[in-house]
Parts: structure tokens; sequence; C-alpha cells
């Protein structure tokens, strides 16, 4: 197998340096889930440790851990999947912040916590319409008076109060927007006052300075992704860093071979030559993905060996995994994402 994932952890630290310096006063939270982004969870916290990140955002308490064991005690680590009591207790051993939006695993926590050294830290979530998890409007008063009876009793602080939104339409990120601040209101009313708000993700973080807070929970953007249907990487100041490459292993008349295909995660919903890749020769169209390899338009002097693109900063013509995502109708972390564990990746 040929195919590479190359991840330039310069250009990470210039993109966190560049999403730091746009949020600024507000703290950045890298989210890290999914193996960050498919880039590799230890290299990456390595860096953003180094670059200075004091959050990060890991989604459950395996991946928290995990973040724990990369970046040390120094850093605050939040996570906002909790499946069972297992997953809190695991959660309580790392120091996890822990984002709850349910009644139910509120009064779990503080079970678990009973006993334990220090209070876990908690941040409160409102559902502001995405319905994904979180407290509805109308149980929100009581889970935040529950709450601060809680934290009276030394049984958890509440560190946060958040909740996320879909960032597909600014009169809908603003209804959800009023929401929030309606649900901080009532948490005050109640005797919470928490450190850190946070509502935005990528694109709000940028497009919305209000949507800031205290703390923004960046993924998409450290990674140099754009937003489907936004501007541009370049635009935004920031740059991918990561590469996937693989290698033409035969020469044919109607097209050159590569070596990555849908097993490697590429979608074969790319095939059709709507979608252009990187060669020696510049663009191409990508004709075929197959299994195990895909079919590329040919160009002159094409050989086995020759290098080609999928996606990435490429020293030939290229598409960014957003442009190839747009074309299937998805996400550019859809595209990152998929690309298989199997394919290694390599860090400069
Ligand atoms: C994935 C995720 C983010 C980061 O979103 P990006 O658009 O990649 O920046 C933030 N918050 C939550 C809750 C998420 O699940």
């Amino acid at each position: 197998m040929t195919a590479r994932l190359h991840v330039d952890l310069s250009a990470l630290t210039a993109n966190i340096a560049r999403v730091r310096e746009t949020v600024a006063p507000a703290e950045l939270m890298l989210v890290v889930k999914d193996d960050a982004y498919g880039h590799g969870l230890e290299a990456v916290v390595r860096t953003a440790v180094d670059a200075g990140v004091r959050w990060f955002g890991a989604f459950d308490a395996r991946t928290g851990t995990a973040v724990r064991a990369a970046a040390g005690d120094a850093v605050r680590i939040f996570t906002w999947i909790a499946a069972s009591r297992d997953d809190l207790r695991a959660a309580l051993a790392a120091h996890l912040d822990l984002g709850i939006g349910d009644a139910e695993l509120l009064e779990d926590l503080a079970d678990a916590a009973s006993g334990a050294s220090a209070a876990p830290r908690v941040h409160l979530k409102i559902d502001t319409g995405l319905h994904r998890n979180g407290v509805r409007p109308e149980a929100w008063p009581a889970f935040v008076d529950r709450a601060a009876e809680l934290q009276s009793a030394g049984l958890l602080e509440v560190a946060g109060i958040w909740s996320h939104i879909a960032e597909a339409s600014d009169a809908e990120d603003d209804d959800a927007r009023t929401l929030f601040e309606w649900a901080l209101d009532e948490a005050a009313a109640a005797g919470i006052h928490p450190s850190v708000r946070h509502l935005a993700a990528s694109a709000a973080s940028f497009a919305r300075p209000a949507f800031r807070y205290d703390m923004v929970r960046v993924g998409a953007f450290c990674y140099g992704i754009r937003s489907a249907g936004g501007p541009s990487a370049g635009e935004l100041g920031l740059a991918p860093i990561g590469r996937l490459e693989a290698e033409v292993v035969a020469v044919h008349d109607d097209g050159v071979r590569v070596d990555i295909g849908a097993l490697a995660g590429l979608p074969t919903s790319l095939s059709g030559g709507r979608a252009r890749v990187g060669t020696p020769a510049g663009g191409r169209r990508l004709e075929i993905v197959g299994e195990s390899h895909s079919l590329v338009e040919g160009w002159p002097d094409a050989a086995v060996g020759d290098t080609v693109t999928l996606f990435g900063p490429g020293t030939c013509g290229e598409a960014s995994a957003t442009d190839l995502a747009e074309l299937i109708g998805t996400i550019g972390e859809e595209i990152a994402l998929r690309v298989s564990p199997l394919i290694p990746r390599v860090y400069r």
C-alpha cells in the first residue's frame, strides 16, 4: 500500500495561532474527536500543548483519557458524551470536565462523585434547538436549581454553561443565542455563575463575534478544513494540514490506476469525473473509485510510481477535502474522517 496521509504539524501550529488571534479574548478549545479529525490524536495534542492550547474538546471519556495521557495534568479536557456510570467514573478518574445535558445524568454524576477527592467540574447544556441532547427550556429552571443545590453540597462544581448550534443559517443561530442568553440569566438567578460560557464552533467563531463568549470549540478550522459553502481556507488565513497521496501502480489506455480506493476511505460516490485530483501534470479527473484502486484521467509521460494527491495542499493541481465533500453533498470533515486508520499518518 502506497497511500499516505501527510500531516503538517507546523501548519497546525499556525492555524491554532490564527484561530486564537481571531477569537481573542475568548479562549480556544481545540476539538480532537474522531482521532483529531483523522489526523492522529497524540501528535495533534502534543503539538497543540506546545502551541499553548489549554482546553481540549474530546467527545467521550475514552478520548478524554487518551488526551490526558498525551497532554499531562495542566490542561482542561471537556467531554460531552457519557453513556454509562462507567463512563462517568472513567471521566472522574482522568479529571475531565463533563458536559451534562440530562437531569438523570446529573444525579448519577453526583452519586459517582460522593467520595471522590475533588468535586467534578460540569458544564450544563441547554438545548437551543438542535435536539441532540441538552436540557429543554421548560426543564431548565429546575435543572439549574438542582445543580446549584449539588454545588452547595460540594458534590460538583458548575464550571460552564454551553450549547451547540447548527451554523447553517444566521437566523436560526440568532434564535439559539437568544435562548442561550435566557438560560444564562436563569442560571444566574439560581446562583450559578460559570467561568466559561461556550456556544460557537468553527464557522460562528470567525463570522459571529457575539457568539464567542468565554470560549469557542473549534475543530475543522484548526485542521484547515473550511465550511461547506464558506470562505476558502486561504481567505480565512488557514491552511489544510492533511494531504492524502497515493502512487500510480499501472498506466492504461483509458487512464492511470492509483493505489487507493473505497477500502482506504474514498467515497465511491466521487466516481464520475467531477472530482479533480493533483498529478505531476496538474489537475486530472477522478474517473472511478474502485474497491482497492481508482482510475484517474491520464497525462503524458504518466509512470508507475508517480504521486497523485487526492486532497490537501500539493505542488500540483489539488482539491481540498471540502471541495470533494461538496461534490457528494457532505462536509469536509466527512472526507478527512473516512481516511482509513490503516493508512499511515506521516508527520512533519
Ligand atoms: C464537533 C464539534 C465541535 C467542533 O465543530 P467544528 O465545526 O469542527 O469546529 C464543537 N462542538 C461540538 C459539541 C462538536 O461536536
